[in-house]
């Protein structure tokens, strides 16, 4: 598989609102971030809430502008801000926002709403845009007489298979999605993801799945990467991690996604506290007053990245580290 995006080394954060002669202090969303997604694959990036994980996504998108690191895609870099990158990276990158509600706007018919990307891109007649948007409905399994129609007499899931397909339109080669199944029920998820499957397949499209749930991930990713407090932990394909996770956080996440049952619970106990602030991270690891593993060094010692035999990665003191490996994935 070619490499589509890759993420090098990507670090960001943001002003934190101050009160009156205090010094400005900073929130690290992303505090040194590395991630790929190849052609025809579909890479999950999950965590908690305020992880740094959308801000990825958000940075990639060219919505927020990284402090430092380096973002390309198809090996051209992705520098610029959204609103100066060029037609064709636009054609290439798309998002599928959390929101299907909000993303659409409720005065364009979806029509309107297909046609847009074409009249942007201004290269179709209107015959040939018309075929085309009809030729979209079909792939997301809508009729076409939805075209007459507003959001608003749609379903969350119907929604969202608008929003998929308006994504499609320019033929992208990646499609970022942020949550994009959180809003709906458990039973409209599995046919979404039913459909992104099909589509990823036909049209041998990247993912970079951004979500909180273990099971949206597990069902349509291959690959998994796991954010703490703006740091990726563990990295590896999606059985190995979900399955057989490794760094003490990743067991954590994965025992609260378990059934809530006694035995669960006893294990839930073993994780303490809070998730710290983001304004005043923990030093060294980040995890380590959480982490019943922890030892004097990880107070004190940032982990580098160690390759387990299976070829995941693991940022995590428990693991030996070998500087080799970890210098050249540091440096992308
Ligand atoms: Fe726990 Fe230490 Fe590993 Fe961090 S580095 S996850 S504190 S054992």
């Amino acid at each position: 598989m070619s490499l589509l995006l890759e993420v090098l080394n990507l670090r960001k954060s943001f002003a934190a609102s101050r009160t009156f002669l205090a010094p400005r202090r900073y929130v690290r969303a992303i505090d040194t971030v590395s991630l790929s997604v190849s052609r025809g694959e579909a890479v999950g990036l999950i965590g908690e809430s305020g992880c740094g994980k959308s801000t990825v996504a958000r940075c990639v998108m060219g919505l927020v502008r990284p402090d430092a690191g380096e973002i390309l895609l198809e090996g051209q870099s992705l520098a610029e801000a959204r609103r100066r990158r060029s037609a064709r990276t636009h054609e290439r990158l798309q998002m599928v926002f959390q929101d299907p509600y909000s993303s659409l706007n409720p005065r364009m018919s979806i029509e309107a709403i297909l046609m847009e990307p074409y009249r942007i891109q201004g290269k179709l007649s209107a015959r040939e845009m018309k075929e085309r948007i009809l030729r979209l409905l079909e792939e997301v399994s809508l009729p076409a007489d939805s075209l007459s129609k507003y959001p608003q007499h749609f379903s969350g899931g119907q929604r969202q298979r608008i929003s998929i397909a308006r994504a499609l339109a320019l033929q992208p080669s990646l499609i970022v999605a942020d949550e994009p199944l959180s809003a709906l029920d458990v039973s409209v998820q599995a046919q979404i993801i039913l459909l992104m499957k099909k589509l990823q397949l036909t049209h041998d499209l990247g993912f970079l799945l951004i979500s909180h749930d273990l099971g949206v991930v597990r069902n349509f990713c291959t690959r998994v990467a796991v954010m703490y407090l703006g740091r990726i932990v563990e990295e590896g394909s999606a059985r190995q991690v979900l399955d057989e996770p490794r760094h003490p956080y990743t067991v954590a996440l994965r025992e609260a996604s378990l059934p809530p049952d006694i035995s669960a619970r006893d294990r839930l106990n073993k994780i303490q506290g809070e998730i710290p602030s983001a304004l005043e991270p923990p030093t060294g690891c980040h995890f380590h007053p959480r982490c019943p593993h922890a030892m004097a060094r990880c107070k004190v010692e940032v982990p580098g990245w160690s390759v387990l035999t299976d070829g995941r990665r693991v940022a995590c003191h428990l693991y030996p580290q070998d500087a080799a490996v970890a210098a050249k994935i540091d440096q992308g």
